[in-house]
């Protein structure tokens, strides 16, 4: 019988979860855990609205009361730095203690490292959380250098914005087009152009070799032998599960915590969800995240997504970005910690900006 859940990770899957608990029935104490200062706010927007349009707080999932009236505690700013699998026992920094009879993890992703010299300088960032993107805010302004290292989603839509504040903007891609593993090269292309067109120097088939300067970044080295004078490094290569927790407790893990539909781990009432957890696609294979892309018309197209849960009984959701609109709906289908029959799932909404954007209008 389960009577209290602990989620670790207050972010999009670890608040859902919680609502989903309740919206299930579930009547027990739900024990909410994040290491931020915030809690469930929208990060895509971090790389779209809330850095061009400079919000004063990240946008949250939920209205206000939202942790009171689903009886939810959250104990925020307190990283869970230890977990006991057998007692179901989680520490957090202060050495506090609490035990609960089910588990969730929902710690997310961190950022891929470079691993180069000179990446501990001051000055090289990662987007990830609200206190990366008000960095990023207070660096960017006219005439400041920025080296982008990675030309994913994030990295173009960064250049994007940064352009448009005036800022002189190197992307260094390792691949020979920009955003081509998720999107492909046809929309990759267009976003080269695009960017090109807006004055963002595009740099395919390199990355950083070391990074230069005394206490704060002044420079790059490209692997194509260039040298960069930069004020400032973002790191965007993408993200590794932050699963270390789990895998110190005996949980099986292997790019992520290893998840069934039902996002339960090898461990009794221990469960995964969102971007951690490495969960069965319908074809056998596993992989935690697959998109395609479908272009519809101009400014408008749709990504599908396999998701947590996508197996012949869970159909992968849809994630739509609908520029026109300005608004981006992404939802998430996850398997939830019980019943294990009825999935939850997670709707969330961030608004990207037109300038967010306009590295990949058509
Ligand atoms: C800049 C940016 C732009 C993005 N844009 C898009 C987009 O346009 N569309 C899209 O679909 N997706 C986008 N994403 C990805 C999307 O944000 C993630 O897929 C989503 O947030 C995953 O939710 P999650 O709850 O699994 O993880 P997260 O939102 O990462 O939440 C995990 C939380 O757990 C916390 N945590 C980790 N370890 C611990 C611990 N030991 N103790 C306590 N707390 C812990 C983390 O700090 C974090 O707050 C973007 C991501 C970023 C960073």
């Amino acid at each position: 019988m389960i009577e209290t859940v602990a989620i670790i990770g207050s972010g999009l899957a670890g608040a859902a979860v919680a609502t989903g608990l309740r919206s299930l029935g579930f009547d027990g104490g739900i024990l909410l855990f994040g290491d931020e200062a915030h809690h469930a706010y929208d990060r895509p927007c971090l790389s779209k609205a809330a850095l061009i349009e400079g919000h004063a707080e990240p946008m949250p999932l939920h209205p206000d009361g939202w942790l009171e009236r689903n009886r939810i505690t959250l104990i925020d700013e307190a990283p869970v730095t230890a977990f006991d699998a057998a007692s179901r026992t989680l520490t957090i920094g202060t050495g506090q203690q609490f035990t609960a009879d089910g588990i969730v993890f929902a710690t997310g992703l961190r950022p891929r490292t470079l691993g180069v010299p000179g990446e501990e300088l001051a000055g090289v960032q990662y987007l990830r959380t609200w206190a990366d993107q008000l960095a990023m805010r207070d660096a960017l302004h006219p005439g400041m250098r920025l080296a982008i290292v990675g030309g994913g989603l994030v990295g173009c839509e960064i250049a994007t914005t940064a352009r448009q504040l005036g800022a002189e903007v190197t992307i260094y891609e390792a691949a020979d087009e920009l955003v081509a593993r998720v999107l492909g090269k046809v929309v990759g292309e267009r976003c080269r152009r695009n960017l090109r067109s807006m004055g963002v120097d595009v740099r395919l088939n390199t990355t950083i070799s070391a990074i230069e300067g005394d206490t704060a970044v002044r420079g790059v080295h490209s692997r194509d032998g260039m040298v960069d004078a930069v004020d400032r490094v973002l790191v965007s290569i993408g993200g590794v599960p932050a699963d270390d927790l789990a895998a110190a407790a005996g949980i099986e893990c292997h790019r992520g915590i290893i998840v069934d539909a039902q996002g339960r781990t090898s461990h009794e009432n221990v469960f995964a969800v969102g971007d951690v957890a490495n969960w069965p696609l319908r074809d056998g294979t596993r992989r935690s995240r697959r998109a395609m892309i479908l272009p519809i018309r101009a400014r408008r197209c749709s990504i599908r997504w396999g998701a947590p849960g996508a197996t012949r009984q869970a159909r992968p959701s849809m994630l739509r970005i609908l520029t026109a609109s300005m608004a981006a709906r992404c939802s998430l289908r996850m398997g939830g910690p019980s019943p294990p029959t009825k999935p939850i799932c997670v709707t969330a909404f961030s608004c990207p900006t037109r300038t967010g954007w306009q590295a990949f209008r058509p």
